[in-house]
């Protein structure tokens, strides 16, 4: 490594790391920032501005994770600082209404047609537990298939993720999760309608909802086939089943109206997060109207929370989804093309098999040269090159999700010198990736 620009150690980040993991389990609070997959020292983070972060070391990285999402008009945007800056000096929590959280739900329900009301809570994890109890008691059944691969925040009943194949009650994929939590989730592989209609066959009138990532990036990025969305939600219509499009990921980034914008199907029930809270914690689900008028107080199916509708957070995701218009996109779409490009052409020239997968602009490598549709598929790739390309990369000043199983994520604010010291990083990365073993 010595052709690398400055010493690959991070002894801030390190001393930090030792100091976190005898207070904090593994020394993170989300297991992936922990850089298991890949190996080596998470870096500790002081300050992020446009496209850039800094360690505690000093050093600067083009940030390719963003926040893993959220930060789609890149750090410390000035107006969104502004506007939660603004919201701060008026107080941080009322647990009262405000005018902030009816703007934003507002704001959304305006971009999306098929949400005709949003309720808003504090990550998606709970958006996601929130829409599948809704979806149980709307329906009064308790059976739910999600996909194999796609991830819905840490709900107990979505941590199951069986093996593939036809359909299987799945088995807890974690300890904590007992067998009734997860024994009426039926797993299905992803892209698979045959399996879905399957699965319907098998549990008449027992299957409360199919969740779905809207275009999944969780498995690296495995666009929907075409038809695949269309066809899940016609298989729920048919079997008086909803469907559940989980927007967490995709939602407000991938267009002004997140995937649906993209695709146009219309789900029953959708759920939101990251672009929607500007960096801070908010997120949502909605849908249907006389859906969503089941849930407490309207409505008997329970929920709640404390900082739900915080002002901070409605401040800021507010702030950015009025930023977030027509030309936004199309610099986030075009910076994205260009670093697609950038990517491919660096590893066609190291001769590294790979496939790059798109959904709008969010992307990913796989270390492989067959399309990825499923899960499966996806482990099937060498993971091992990603993890020595994502370390060059890193030593070079560009950070990358820490594991092949993530979208990449950009910005507006990745300029020219941003891409630049990508494309300078990448020919290194993409030797390292060939030369790799396993
Ligand atoms: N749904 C999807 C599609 C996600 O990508 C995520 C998080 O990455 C979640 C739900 C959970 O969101 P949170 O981490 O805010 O709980």
């Amino acid at each position: 490594m010595s052709e690398l620009p400055y010493p690959y150690e991070a002894p801030v980040s390190q001393a930090l790391f030792d100091r976190a993991a005898a207070v904090t389990p593994g020394g993170v609070n989300s297991p992936v920032r922990a850089f298991r997959a890949v190996g080596g020292t998470p870096r500790f983070m002081v300050s992020g501005t446009g496209p850039y972060l800094t360690d505690a070391d000093g050093r600067e990285y083009v940030d390719l994770v963003c926040s893993w999402g959220p930060m789609i008009l890149g750090h410390s945007h000035p107006e969104v600082v502004a506007a939660v800056q603004a919201a701060v000096a008026r107080g941080t929590s009322f647990g009262t209404p405000g005018e902030g959280e009816v703007a934003l739900a507002e704001e959304m329900v305006a971009r999306i047609a098929p949400l005709e009301q949003v309720r808003l809570v504090s990550s998606g994890t709970e958006a996601t537990m929130s829409a599948i109890r809704l979806a149980r008691g709307f329906t009064r059944r308790a059976k739910v298939i999600k996909f194999a691969g796609c991830y819905h925040g840490h709900v107990d009943s979505l941590l199951a993720a069986a093996g593939s194949g036809v359909a299987t009650f799945a088995l807890p994929d974690t300890p904590g999760v007992t067998g009734a939590q997860a024994g009426d989730t039926i797993v299905l592989p992803y892209n698979d309608l045959e399996a879905v209609q399957e699965a319907f066959h098998r549990h008449p009138g027992e299957i409360a909802c199919v969740i779905t990532e809207a275009a999944p990036g969780n498995m690296g990025v495995v666009p929907p086939l075409p038809g695949f969305n269309q066809g899940l939600k016609d298989a729920c219509e048919k079997n008086g089943a909803l469907f559940v499009s989980d927007e967490v990921m995709t939602g407000f980034r991938t267009s002004r109206a997140g995937w649906f914008g993209v695709e146009g199907v219309v789900p029953d029930l959708m759920t939101f997060g990251k672009v929607m809270g500007g960096g801070f914690p908010a997120a949502a689900f909605g849908g249907r109207a006389d859906v969503m008028a089941h849930l407490a107080p309207a409505g008997p199916v329970y929920q709640a929370g404390t900082l739900s509708g915080n002002p901070v957070a409605t401040a800021a995701g507010l702030a950015q989804l009025r930023l977030l218009d027509d030309a936004a996109y199309d610099t986030v779409n075009a910076v994205s093309a260009k670093i697609q490009a950038l990517v491919t052409e660096a590893l066609a020239k190291e001769g590294v098999a790979h496939r790059l997968q798109t959904a709008s602009n969010m992307f990913s490598v796989f270390f492989t040269d067959r399309e990825v549709r499923d899960y499966d598929d996806a482990r099937r790739q060498e993971s091992f090159r990603f993890n020595a390309f994502f370390h060059s990369m890193l030593a070079q000043g560009v950070y990358l999700p820490p594991s092949s199983f993530e979208s990449w994520f950009v910005s507006t604010a990745h300029d020219e010198r941003a891409l630049d010291r990508i494309a300078e990083a990448l020919p290194a990365a993409a030797r390292a990736a060939a030369e790799a073993s396993a």
